[in-house]
This record gives C-alpha cells, sequence and structure tokens, in this order.
C-alpha cells in the first residue's frame, strides 16, 4: 500500500487494506501475565513459547529455572542482583488444532522481582487481557493482589491459572474460594485436575452446566523439556483409568456448577467472572489449554477512546500509545527505546507519524520488537502489536503517534507511590545537570517528582511505587549526567490527592506534609495509616482521596 492510496478514504485499496487490518487485529491477543515472583512465569514464558512458533524471541526468557540464559538485564546493579528490571513483548504465532486460523500471540512481560515499579503497572495499560498465575501451594500471594486491583480498575479481563499442580499444595475448592473471597473475582474453571495436588493426571474438561466433557490425560516427560503428550478420553474412559480421581474431579465439577461457577463470555470479559486452568507449567501440563483459552476467550484489540471519549477503531489509520521508556539499555551505544501498543491501523517501519503531544513529525526507521536483549526489526505491525522505537528521545509513557487524522489517548495514570525520598546533587556546582536530569528522568516517568516551596527546587522530593526506581535515578544521574547524587529517605508511607482548600491545614498536622506533583496534583504524604485515619476523623471537610489504588 502507498501513501496516495492511504490518503484516499473510500478507495478500493483503502478498504482492502481496511479489511487486512481487521483480520491482522482480529487474530491478535495481547496479554500479560501477572503473578508473585517465584509462582513460575518465566516457566510458563518458555512453556508457552515452546508450545508456539516463536517470532521475536530474546534467544531466550529469564534463565532461573536453569534450562537457558537470563538475556534481560541492561545495568550493572541489575546483572548483580540477577533480575530484570525492564519489560519487553514476545511475540509467536500459535495454530489452534482444530483450525487453520493462525493466531498471533502478544505477551507483554512484567518485571518479575518483588520490587515493583510503575513500569509493571504502565504494562497493564497496554495489554487486553491478564493471566493471574497461582502457585497452588501458595494461593494468593501480595504482588499478584497489587496488580490484579490494577486489572480491575482498567477492566481488563483476567483468566486464573493454577500452576504447579504437581507439587503438593491446597485443595481444588480452597484455592477457588480465595479467589472468590480475597478478590471478589467468580472462579470459573474450564478444566479441572484430576488427581489432587502432586499427582497431576490430566485435566476434566468441563462442557455445559459441568458435565465432564472429556479426559485429557498427559505423560510426564524428562525435565518437561518437550511438549508433554497428551490423550484424550471419553468420560467412560476416564473413569475406568482414573477411578476415584476421575470421580472426585467429577462432582468438583458439579459442585461449581450449583455454585453457579460455569464460564460465561460475557461476566468475564466485564471482569467479573474468571476462567480458571490447572497446570503445571515445568511439566507442560495445561499449557496447550491456556494458549487455546487465550484464543477462544481472550478479547482481540478493540477500538479505544481518545481523550474526548470517542472511540478510534482498529481499521482507523495508524496510532498506537507509548506505555514504557526504557534508557541505557546497552551501555555501549546508550539510547532511548520507547515502547508502543498499536492501536489502530497498519504501522511499516519508515513512516513518519506524527507526536500528538508536540506535534512533530516522528521518523520509525529504527523500530524493533525485542525481547530482553536481542533485538530485531519490524517492518509492519498491527493493533496489539508491541514495538520499540529507537532514540525516541521525546516520548515519555502514556503518549500518542498517529497518522491520519489527529488522535490522543488518555494519559496513564500515575500509581499511589508508597515511598518517598529527597534527592541532592552532593557538589554544588552539579546544579545544573541536576536540574536537567530531573527534568528528564521525570519526562519518562523514571520516577514521580514533588515540589514544595519549603524544600525548594535544589532538592525536590521523588515518589516511587517501588524503592528500586530510586536505584535506577542515582544510577543514570552518575552514568548519564555524571552528578553524584544523595538520597534520603522520607518518613512517610502514604499519598492521598489533596486540593488547594485542604492543602494549607493539612500542612499543620503533624506526620503530613504537602506538594505539588509536576503533572498538576496536589500530594499529602502521611506518616502512616493510622496517622491518616486520626486526620480523616479529626477534620472530615478535608480532601484525602486515593489515588490510582494499588494496595
Ligand atoms: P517466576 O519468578 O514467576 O518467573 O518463577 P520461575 O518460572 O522462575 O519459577 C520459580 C521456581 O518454580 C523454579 O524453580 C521453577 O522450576 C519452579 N516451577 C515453575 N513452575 C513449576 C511447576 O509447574 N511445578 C513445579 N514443581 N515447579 C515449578
Amino acid at each position: 500500500m502507498t501513501d496516495t492510496d492511504q490518503s484516499v478514504p473510500g478507495s478500493a485499496s483503502a478498504k482492502r487494506a481496511s479489511s487486512s487490518v481487521a483480520a491482522e487485529a482480529k487474530r491478535r491477543r495481547t496479554f500479560a501475565v501477572i503473578s508473585h515472583p517465584d509462582a513460575g512465569k518465566s516457566t510458563l514464558t518458555e512453556a508457552l513459547a515452546l508450545h508456539a512458533q516463536v517470532i521475536a524471541e530474546a534467544g531466550a526468557v529469564h534463565g532461573k529455572s536453569g534450562r537457558k540464559s537470563t538475556v534481560s538485564d541492561w545495568m550493572e546493579m541489575e546483572k548483580a542482583r540477577g533480575i530484570s528490571v525492564s519489560s519487553t513483548a514476545l511475540q509467536f504465532t500459535y495454530i489452534p488444532p482444530d483450525d487453520d486460523a493462525e493466531c498471533v500471540i502478544n505477551l507483554v512481560d512484567t518485571p518479575g522481582h518483588a520490587d515493583f515499579s510503575e513500569d509493571t503497572y504502565r504494562v497493564l495499560t497496554a495489554v487486553d487481557c491478564a493471566v493471574m498465575l497461582i502457585d497452588s501451594a501458595k494461593g494468593l500471594e501480595p504482588q499478584t493482589l497489587k496488580l490484579f486491583q490494577v486489572c480491575k480498575h482498567r477492566g481488563i479481563p483476567v483468566i486464573t491459572v493454577m500452576n504447579k499442580w504437581d507439587r503438593p499444595g491446597r485443595t481444588v475448592l480452597e484455592l477457588l474460594d480465595e479467589v472468590s473471597e480475597r478478590i471478589g473475582l467468580l472462579p470459573t474453571p474450564l478444566y479441572l485436575p484430576v488427581g489432587i495436588a502432586g499427582d497431576f493426571k490430566g485435566l476434566l474438561r468441563r462442557g455445559k452446566d459441568g458435565e465432564p466433557a472429556d479426559y485429557i490425560k498427559f505423560t510426564r516427560t524428562a525435565g518437561g523439556a518437550t511438549i508433554a503428550p497428551e490423550e484424550y478420553l471419553s468420560a467412560e474412559a476416564a473413569l475406568s483409568i482414573e477411578g476415584e480421581d476421575w470421580e472426585a474431579a467429577a462432582e468438583e465439577s458439579e459442585l461449581l456448577s450449583a455454585t453457579g461457577q460455569d464460564h460465561y463470555q460475557e461476566t468475564f470479559l466485564a471482569g467479573e467472572t474468571s476462567p480458571v486452568i490447572f497446570t503445571s507449567a515445568m511439566l507442560n501440563f495445561g499449557v496447550r489449554q491456556l494458549l487455546q483459552a487465550l484464543v477462544e476467550l481472550a478479547p482481540p484489540p478493540r477500538s479505544r477512546q481518545n481523550v474526548e471519549g470517542e472511540p478510534r477503531d482498529v481499521t482507523d489509520p495508524f496510532s498506537a500509545v507509548v506505555f514504557k521508556v526504557q534508557a541505557g539499555m546497552d551501555s555501549a551505544h546508550r539510547d532511548r527505546i520507547a515502547f508502543m501498543r498499536i492501536v489502530s491501523g497498519e504501522f511499516e517501519r519508515g513512516m513518519v507519524v506524527t507526536h500528538a503531544q508536540t506535534g512533530r513529525p516522528f521518523a520509525t526507521k529504527y523500530a524493533q520488537t525485542m525481547f530482553g536483549r536481542d533485538r530485531s526489526t519490524v517492518d509492519t505491525a498491527y493493533p496489539g502489536d508491541v514495538v520499540g522505537l529507537v532514540n525516541a528521545t521525546a516520548l515519555a509513557p502514556g503518549h500518542t503517534l498517529f497518522s491520519g487524522p489527529a488522535v490522543e489517548y488518555p494519559p496513564i495514570p500515575s500509581f499511589a507511590p508508597e515511598h518517598f525520598a529527597v534527592l541532592r546533587a552532593t557538589s554544588a556546582g552539579k546544579y545544573k545537570q541536576f536540574r536537567k536530569a530531573i527534568e528528564q528522568l521525570d519526562s519518562e516517568g523514571v520516577v514521580q517528582v514533588l515540589r514544595n516551596d519549603l524544600r525548594g527546587d535544589a532538592s525536590p522530593v521523588l515518589a516511587a511505587v517501588g524503592p528500586m526506581q530510586f536505584e535506577v535515578v542515582t544510577a543514570r544521574m552518575r552514568a548519564e549526567f555524571n552528578v553524584e547524587t544523595q538520597l534520603d529517605r522520607l518518613p512517610y508511607a502514604l499519598a492521598r490527592r489533596t486540593d488547594a482548600e485542604s492543602a494549607t491545614e493539612l500542612g499543620r498536622q503533624r506526620g503530613v506534609e504537602v506538594f505539588l506533583r509536576t503533572d498538576g496534583v496536589l500530594l499529602a504524604l502521611v506518616s502512616d495509616k493510622w496517622r491518616l485515619q486520626f486526620i480523616q476523623k479529626e477534620h472530615p471537610d478535608l480532601t484525602l482521596e486515593p489515588l490510582v489504588a494499588t494496595a
């Protein structure tokens, strides 16, 4: 398609292009895995890739399981800790067995470390679905809960995976009850495990009204390094082979139906119910069933509303949202990559698009897909795909790129910070660089920057969702701006949105300080939740609203 064709709406070629974009969007699924460290995200990612044909991959995903080597560390700090600070996307194709329609799956990676950053949350603004991965022995863990809150806030449908069923753990019903009681999401298993936790034999596929449809019997392979052979058996055959284990699963299925826990597509898409699959990522059990669920149930990319609330359809001309910016990934040539999720239209490398925030043209000559350190050039991409733009200095999370009719999408919300610190340049002579660096890191969304008159500009307060964001700031200050800094933690634990009317009175309270964030929001930092409760009781008229809640 040439530029001339594109500019003639209604022409035959424009119609052809739009129907091919519609088809490309329809076969895409873009999702992220939300989990607590060690639940098996890396192992599951490897297992998914094993079942599919990887298009763009980093040679391997994180190598914690020891099967492959780690690839995604980008700073010394990260290497020393052996964790991944950044997140990117893995793309693969999958052909469902009963269908010849090939699907394209985009798995957007979330940092897996206990230490959170805003990046983790921003990733969830780029996906259409989330897989909530739970360690069956441990149940719901804190980080999973926090990430789930973001999914809920954004209305992202969630598929639940109970992993490590090959290890002794809890019962099916205990795990399901925990999900419904603690997070108010009604679990509706698609499959139930045959054999208790620690004795994973296969999966009972639930049919209409919980009737067992069939039995998928798995066979272990050495170390789970290859796809586990599957045998499909009838319910009768399953009963004769597995006896009591089958009966137990069939009974559970019936019980669940009695309490209305059957999959229903509308409530799933509305974020009220969650289809559940039991897996062993390590043995590759249930992994294909998860892929199948993603293809059959997860929503494809859909239209997105612009700042005025008007939708831009997937078949409209190209537009994308930047959801993450990563700098200094490669110390050899210090670059800055902005990751965008395509919202509408066809992206072709080399096309010149418009950066909505500045109105300036942006050349996409160096577009890449990447996962970890390996990069490959991307030539075309469609709604749902994630593309990295190299040396994208002006781009920040939440920014819009488009071609054709102008569009701007709503900004990504800043998440509630829980860590606060004052930053100063240790040498007074470096003040200019220091200011420039703060401005730069603030615009990239590395950390939130807060100011008030009392503290002045020379010592801004940094607010972070996870303390590692501070380390990124000091490391980049040194490496890129040649400024040594000193960071002093502040004894505040939470932030609330306030307004000008309440600010003066709040400033008089013990354990409270009021700041202006760069986006114009007034934030009251409070020492702890008891102090907050006390103030709310004593001064019920003061504005103290929660920010985008993640805790
Ligand atoms: P992540 O931190 O969520 O990425 O977790 P990993 O994928 O690194 O897994 C953490 C540990 O759990 C590793 O030792 C894995 O081998 C192990 N593991 C992952 N999935 C399974 C599983 O299904 N069964 C068992 N038994 N172990 C698993």
